[in-house]
């Protein structure tokens, strides 16, 4: 009751929103990037949200996890350099047991953080300015309640979560809800089934940390980069089967379209 109405972003307000190099812009202008994600055991994590981030969409990106992952990072993205300062983090894919520390370590930098899968158990106190990107079932275990629950009533488990932890939440399905913890609350339908596979969820995340980065407000880069991940999808399929390394070589295609329609 009173609830703002859910809005669903057009390609004139994502155009409006994205950002773009001033004339005079140096790379550290344009926006770091960071990611601390990967591990032994999920390596291939780490390289999807290096992936999202690494689109062209900021000045550049950051890497910071176990060596042998940071060895396959680098050669998979010559661009991509170690750690330093950034102005976001990207923080837990197939982070496993290591996304406590790489968490903690993010959280030390006062800035913004997009906090995802193995990161999202441990979230303590509130986090203002920052992004949480679970699916149904992470969404369910933070809040203490079964996947059904969230699965039947996402915008209400949503709001609630954007309220309690006092951050922007992105609950990731068929349709995405972007909530803010001032009640507002955006909806993402440019994605499409086939993008229910592994990784998908890494390369959204790297995507969102690069916006935050670039300067976006929390609840617009969680809605933008959400909205650019389905349509770089729905491209990327061409209405067939498609695996998250696909989504995120068909972004700068999707923000080049959105820049300058066709
Ligand atoms: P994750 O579970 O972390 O890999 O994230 C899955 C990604 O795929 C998210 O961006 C979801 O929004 C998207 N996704 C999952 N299922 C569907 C579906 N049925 N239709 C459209 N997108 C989906
Ligand atoms: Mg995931």
């Amino acid at each position: 009751l009173g609830a703002p109405a859910v809005e669903a972003l057009q390609p004139d307000d994502v155009r409006a929103l994205l950002p773009r190099p001033s004339v005079d812009a140096q790379k550290y202008t344009r926006g770091v990037v960071g990611v601390r994600a990967g591990s032994g055991t999920y390596p291939g994590a780490a390289l999807l949200a290096v992936a999202g981030a690494n689109t062209g969409l900021v000045g550049m990106v950051r890497y910071v996890g176990p060596e042998r992952v940071a060895d396959t990072v680098r050669a998979a993205h010559p661009e991509v350099v170690g750690n330093g300062r950034v102005q976001a983090w990207v923080v837990g894919p197939g982070g496993g047991d290591d996304a406590a520390t790489m968490l903690a370590e993010a959280r030390a930098d006062d800035v913004p953080v997009v906090v995802d899968a193995d990161a999202l158990r441990h979230v303590t106190g509130t986090l203002p300015g920052c992004v949480l990107t679970p699916h149904a079932g992470e969404l369910a275990a933070m809040l203490g309640v079964e996947r059904d629950e969230v699965e039947a009533a996402p915008l209400e488990h949503a709001r609630e979560a954007a309220r309690r932890w006092d951050c922007v939440v992105v609950l990731k399905g068929h349709h995405t809800l972007v909530a803010a913890p001032d009640g507002r609350v955006r909806v993402t339908t440019t994605g499409l089934p086939w993008l229910a596979t592994a990784g998908a969820g890494d390369v959204l995340a790297g995507l969102v940390g690069a916006l935050l980065a670039a300067g976006l407000e929390p609840y617009d880069a969680a809605s933008v980069g959400s909205w650019l991940h389905g349509a770089a999808a729905t491209e990327a399929a061409a209405g067939g089967p498609l695996t998250a390394s696909r989504v995120a070589v068909h972004i700068p295609q999707v923000v080049r379209e959105t820049l300058a329609p066709p």
